[in-house]
């Protein structure tokens, strides 16, 4: 039970971090790579999007082998909203991890089994099967009912109707989904329920048969074309490396990839798939998709899991590192050595480092916008500017959280805009960073030490 709510804790972390992004659609640049001010949920930063931008370019014509990037900048200032950016406009099939540096001191597994999880979590496999589908025309059948007794006449007229190659193809893999493993075949006639969409097979016999005097009055019948009508065709679909680990290493399978608690994973079973996917690529039935792995909070690594990144980065099939840290000059973690982010030289020396500038307030007051646009929430111009004033004076974060906190109250009274009082009756409820120091400083005499 304790074993659950841990994975269950960490999984709504997770959520809760995609969500606060979730206005991020990608990095809001033009053809020429250049930003545009406000666009794709983006707001300012330019620099560093112009930065993100030229290494998409470079990790679309595969130069990026072996390095990685790093994102350095205040709390706040958009270093995951970049990251986020990046994997949307590498478009949908691109595999993207996040994990935050503090959850690889876990006591269910290794350090460095969860950072080759991360790793295998953005490593796509793009794989190609041959399936066997309907291709042809199909024609729509019409079925003289005897209007008389509502049965069907054995011997049923048929007219042909339809031959729009369009149906076809969708009809094709409605069958095939509908039917499982039933084989069309020329001259079949396929019956659909246009209510239900319920799809069945009547056979060729269908004239004799009396299957369809069961139908209702909306179903429609198709009949499959005589002549060439199997054709394979390619079918692709798209699994990450760690999915094919986790549903090949355990009993229950890929169950476990929803609850997250998926145990460390024996050495054995990746060799074994990696030599699988090597066989399947060497085939052609195979592709690699190297996706985004993001590690936010890195000065939380220790110089173990840096010397474990140092190492993936080497590996042909490494995903695109992002690292991300707001911190300046810092020992690195496990030695008593100070560097630049709290990270090991050598490592350093490998990463294009881009830097995020703090926000002007008319940026930040975008930002609360979109925001507040993300969430549905209405506010009025004297909150919105006072939610911006917290923003410039405390943290965006802070800020974004009082969005939520605000509709909140605003619903409590039966409001349906958010008003300057909502805004100030959270800003007094819940305390930022600064104010609660200031409090601590005030009365830590009365705190346990
Ligand atoms: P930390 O160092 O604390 O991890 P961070 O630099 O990663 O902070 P984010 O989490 O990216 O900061 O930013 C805080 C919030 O502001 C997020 O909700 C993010 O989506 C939003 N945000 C930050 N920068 C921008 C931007 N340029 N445009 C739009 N939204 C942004």
């Amino acid at each position: 039970m304790a074993e659950l709510k841990l994975s269950e804790t960490r999984d709504l972390t997770r959520i809760e971090r995609i969500g606060a992004h979730s206005h991020i659609r990608g990095l809001g640049l033009d053809s020429s790579l250049e930003p545009r001010l406000v666009s794709e949920g983006m707001v300012g930063q330019k620099t560093a999007r112009k930065a993100a931008g030229v290494i998409l370019q470079m990790i679309k014509q595969g130069k990026i082998a072996g390095r990685a990037i790093l994102l350095a900048g205040q709390p706040g200032t958009g270093k995951t909203a970049i990251a986020m950016g990046m994997a949307k406009s590498l478009g949908l099939e691109t595999p993207f991890a996040m994990m935050a540096g503090s959850e690889l001191f876990s006591l269910e597994m290794s350090k460095t089994e969860a950072l080759k999880q991360a790793f295998r979590k953005a490593i796509g496999v793009r794989i190609k099967e041959e399936t066997e589908i309907i291709e042809g025309e199909v024609v729509e059948v019409q079925i003289d009912r005897p209007a008389s007794n509502g049965s069907v006449s054995k011997t049923g007229k048929l007219t042909l109707k339809s031959t729009d190659m369009e149906t076809v193809y969708d009809l094709g893999s409605k069958m095939i989904e509908a039917l499982g493993k039933q084989k069309i075949q020329s001259g079949d006639v396929i019956a659909i329920d246009k209510a239900s969409g319920k799809i069945s097979k009547l056979g060729r016999s269908f004239a004799r048969s009396r299957d369809y005097d069961a139908m209702g009055p909306h179903t429609k019948f198709v009949q499959c074309p005589e002549g060439e009508l199997q054709k394979r065709k390619e079918v692709v679909h798209c699994v990450t490396l760690h999915e094919i680990d986790v549903i090949n290493s355990r009993t229950q399978g890929f169950l476990a990839l929803f609850t997250g608690d998926t145990g460390e994973i024996r050495a054995e079973v990746r060799e074994q798939i990696d030599t699988k996917v090597a066989e399947w690529r060497e085939e052609g039935k195979a592709e690699i998709v190297p996706g985004v792995l993001f590690i936010d909070e890195v000065h939380m690594l220790d110089i173990e899991c840096f010397s474990f990144l140092n190492r993936a980065l080497e590996n042909e099939m490494s995903p695109i590192l992002i690292v991300a840290t707001n911190r300046g000059i810092t020992t690195i973690r496990g030695t008593n050595y100070k560097s630049p982010h709290g990270i090991p030289i050598d490592l350093l020396d490998r990463l294009l480092i881009i830097t995020t500038q703090p926000y002007t307030e008319e940026e930040i007051r975008k930002i609360l916008d979109i925001r507040s646009q993300e969430e549905d929430v209405e506010m009025n111009e004297e909150a919105k500017l006072l939610l911006t004033k917290i923003g410039v004076g405390t943290s965006l974060r802070y800020a974004i959280h009082l969005i939520t906190a605000a509709a909140l109250a605003c619903q409590k009274r039966k409001g349906k805009v958010v008003e300057l009082d909502d805004v100030k009756r959270v800003y007094a409820l819940f305390q930022d960073v600064k104010r609660s120091t200031e409090y601590l400083m005030e009365y830590q005499s009365e705190y346990m030490f």
